[in-house]
């Protein structure tokens, strides 16, 4: 019996489906087969690639914030200091005030901090705080007030008046007071260095011996007996110890702390000496004694802080 047509149409129909149907599955297969492939071999080497790129996607984000600079106070007195933040720096910004410039010091995650010294004889009037760092800068205006610090005349025994400072003194001094420590060593307000009272404040405006009004007291005076206990009144590293034998003759013999950030402070006129340059001091700790070394009218500690160098009123720490 010969196939009718109909069955042989039928079945190359039949062979063609399966052929088909075959050649597709091959080929569902093969391309899952490369998909899989895809996956599993090509995969470790492009999923890192990935996972790099989006944190710097987001990375773009946190560049495109915008860097601000705010004062805490834009009108202080003579013998104060601005407080002055910016945020979204990349690295330390430059502060301007009255031609000067001082670095801003890392307080977080590009946020920065200054505290600006406007010193005891600065014109009162309208000044300009300027801050620059890359392309950016920001100036905003602020105030100097007169702080009418009174005048105060000061008679001294005529063998101490003599003295002149000697350049160990100054040199010593003023390299120490130009540290810029990174790192921030005191946290927190200041505790007083001395129990004794207060005997004479920051800022007074002196004449020596009837002498012209060409200086003021940068510092905090303390009535303390002689040997009476000066503690450091925030956690700092010695910077520097002078002895009054040693060529100390104005300043007596001496204590200078660094507490980071450009801030230090000094004590003058001891009797004794209890730490050495480097050592770590903590808030509290006995440092020395007072005492009446160096040009001094009587037993009684000095106790001066500055910013970047600059004498500021070592009440503004404390308060
Ligand atoms: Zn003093």
């Amino acid at each position: 019996m010969q196939p009718s047509k109909n069955y042989v149409i039928k079945k190359t129909f039949s062979f063609k489906i399966i052929l088909f149907t075959s050649l597709s599955i091959l080929t569902v297969l093969s391309f899952y087969n490369n998909a899989f492939a895809f996956d599993v071999k090509q995969a470790p080497a492009v999923k890192p690639e990935i996972a790099q790129i989006q944190p710097k996607a987001v990375a773009v984000n946190i560049n495109a914030t915008p860097l601000s600079m705010t004062l805490k106070k834009p009108t202080v007195q003579q013998g104060q200091y601005f407080e002055v933040d910016i945020i979204g720096a990349e690295k330390n910004p430059l502060v301007w005030f009255n031609s000067e410039s001082f670095l801003a010091f890392q307080v977080g995650d590009k946020a920065y901090k200054a505290l600006i010294p406007v010193e005891n004889l600065t014109k009162p009037g309208n000044y300009v705080i300027l801050a620059r760092t890359g392309g950016w800068e920001e100036k905003i205006p602020v105030k100097v007030l007169d702080n009418r610090k009174p005048i105060q005349y000061i008679y001294l025994d005529p063998d101490k008046s003599s003295l002149e400072a000697t350049n160990k003194e100054i040199n010593e001094i003023s390299s120490a007071l130009r540290l810029k420590t990174e790192e921030k060593y005191a946290q927190g307000k200041f505790s007083y260095p001395s129990t004794a009272v207060k005997s004479s404040p920051f800022g007074v405006k002196r004449s020596y011996n009837k002498g012209p009004i060409d200086s003021y007291h940068k510092g905090l005076d303390f009535a303390g007996k002689m040997g009476s206990p000066v503690f450091a009144p925030a956690d700092g590293k010695v910077a520097l110890t002078g002895l009054e034998k040693d060529g100390f003759q104005v300043h007596g013999n001496t204590i200078l702390i660094d507490h980071g950030h450009a801030l230090s402070s000094i004590y003058l006129h001891l009797s004794k000496i209890d730490v050495k340059k480097g050592d770590m001091v903590t808030k509290g700790q006995k440092i020395g004694e007072v005492g009446h070394t160096g040009i001094s009218t009587g037993p009684h500690l000095h106790w001066g802080t500055y910013l970047y160098g600059t004498s500021v009123d070592p009440e503004l720490f404390v308060k």
